[in-house]
């Protein structure tokens, strides 16, 4: 007998929209192939789990059928492109928005693999596949992007080995600065790994995007350490050779001068939950759902919903950087039926109940699926929040919208090194706790304590709220309070 294998599968979704047609396919894919969550994650995707061995090929048919394929969703490639998620912030958000589709395209490795071993497109052997960017090697190790629209950093644009971040100006898209060598992942023990916040390297024309891009990776392909994956990403490779010899090689390679950054400024990373209108009369309402997880028991029924919208093609779909999920492109004269639905299925409170600290707050899906986690995550962090919850409650701090950030290992998935508060997993029941980054993704964190269980997590935070409450100055946020007191 063989063993149960199951497996994971992650979708490429630059952007992370669907359409309604796209959503039923989804809905109906999960419910026959997985474990009926649709799971969304921190790179503004989905993935599904527990799909056993013979359901592999049917799923991916399934999801080929809707035109959507997992290609490059993992791999030493360039993942998933995330671009900030919500309409309400530009005009140009929509021309923004193609860049990802454009990025993704450019990066996708040529070989037609997927399809031979997935698809029966047979011819499984023997073949030159032409691919100019990753040749016969691929990258030294994974390559993510993202781009954010000033002033909404939900993409945590920084943490990316490129973050781009659109330059507009009296409502016109004008170009790009370019920051590089982001990268949130380290190994607990070894002193040489690090998180770090991507280099600015300068301003861009818009039609220089995908060339600057492009050369980037070329660059990474190039110099990255091949020889110990811990050091691998673009962030030791920028260290290692310098952020002024990095942009140079990149502007020889593609004839594109930096110019000096624009000003641009960051005010929010928080989702906008609950309706908002953008600058064509559209309507969006972003719903709260806790580490990603949609799914239907006796308190709300979000797969019911969202197929309830799907079906009447009155709504798209947008996934958030910060797992949360957007229906949108709502006209005016359909808003009331999706507030229906939204409300008849608990959504709505759902999303009015949760705490700002709840709704600040992201885990990586660790145990028991992620075979990396040393600790819990998502099925732990709701709880630990509640008795959080109770603590800030009692110091009167129930409306600050604090990060806290959790992941079952240090590779940092849900991006926890730049989270005010962050939790990573040392072993099962323990965390080293982190300390101090600001509230919109400039400033990593730096650790405070290793090990804890939660009663010493409980009693830390306890002090730390209560000092925060008594001396912070106006509107000051935690992670700036943290490191003004030099607590940190
Ligand atoms: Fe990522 Fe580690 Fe969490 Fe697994 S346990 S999802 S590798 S951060």
């Amino acid at each position: 007998l063989e063993r149960l294998y199951s497996f994971m599968i992650r979708l490429r979704l630059p952007g992370g929209r669907l359409t309604p047609a796209e959503w039923i396919a989804l809905h109906n894919i999960t419910g026959e192939h997985s474990t009926g969550v649709i799971k969304i994650t921190t790179r503004q995707t989905v993935q599904l789990h527990g799909i056993l061995k013979s359901h592999i090929k049917p799923t991916i048919a399934a999801f080929d059928r809707m035109k959507l394929d997992s290609i490059a969703a993992c791999g030493d490639v360039n993942r998933n492109v995330m671009v900030s998620a919500h309409p309400k912030f530009s005009a140009i958000h929509e021309e923004v928005f193609q860049y990802a589709d454009k990025i993704s395209y450019l990066l996708l490795p040529k070989t037609r693999a997927y399809y031979e071993i997935w698809l029966d497109e047979e011819k499984l052997l023997e073949v030159n596949e032409e691919d100019n960017l990753y040749q016969d090697r691929y990258l030294p190790r994974k390559f993510k992007i993202a781009i954010a629209i000033p002033p909404y950093n939900d993409v945590d644009v920084f943490t990316n080995d490129v973050g781009i971040i659109a330059i507009i100006e009296d409502n016109k898209l004008i170009g790009f600065n370019i920051a590089a060598g982001g990268g949130m992942g380290t190994t607990h023990g070894n002193p040489d790994t690090y998180p770090r916040l991507a280099s600015v390297l300068g301003f861009i024309k818009v039609e220089d995007l995908e060339k600057v891009v492009y050369e980037i990776a070329t660059t990474q392909r190039d110099y990255g350490n091949r020889t110990d994956r811990k050091l691998s990403r673009l962030k030791y490779t920028m260290d290692r050779v310098g952020v002024d010899v990095f942009r140079a090689e990149v502007e020889k390679r593609s004839g594109v001068t930096f110019q000096p950054a624009k000003p641009a400024v960051f005010t929010t990373r928080d989702d906008w939950y609950g309706w908002q209108q953008n600058h064509e009369g559209l309507w969006y309402y972003t719903m709260f759902v806790e580490s990603g997880r949609l799914y239907d028991d006796d308190n709300v029924q979000f797969k019911k919903a969202c197929l309830e919208i799907a079906e009447s093609g009155k709504a798209m779909f947008r996934f958030t950087s910060n797992q949360n999920l957007i229906v949108g492109d709502v006209k005016e004269e359909d808003k009331a039926f999706v507030d229906e639905v939204l409300t008849k299925y608990g959504v709505i409170a759902q999303t009015e109940k949760a705490s700002a600290l709840r709704r600040s707050a992201l885990a990586c899906v660790a145990l028991n699926t992620c075979p990396l986690a040393l600790a819990e995550a998502q099925r732990y962090l709701p709880s630990l929040i509640d008795k959080i919850d109770e603590v800030m409650m009692k110091h009167g701090l129930q409306d600050e919208g604090i990060t806290i950030r959790m992941t079952g290992c240090p590779n940092g998935c849900a991006r926890p090194y730049i989270s005010e508060i962050g939790f990573i997993g040392t072993a099962l029941g323990h965390y080293n706790m982190y300390l101090g980054a600001d509230a919109v993704g400039y400033r990593l964190n730096k650790i405070y304590k290793e090990n804890l269980d939660e009663a010493a997590i409980l009693k830390e935070l306890d002090v730390l709220l209560e000092s925060f409450k008594t001396k912070r100055l106006q509107k000051e946020s935690f992670g700036d309070f943290i490191m003004r007191e030099g607590i940190v």
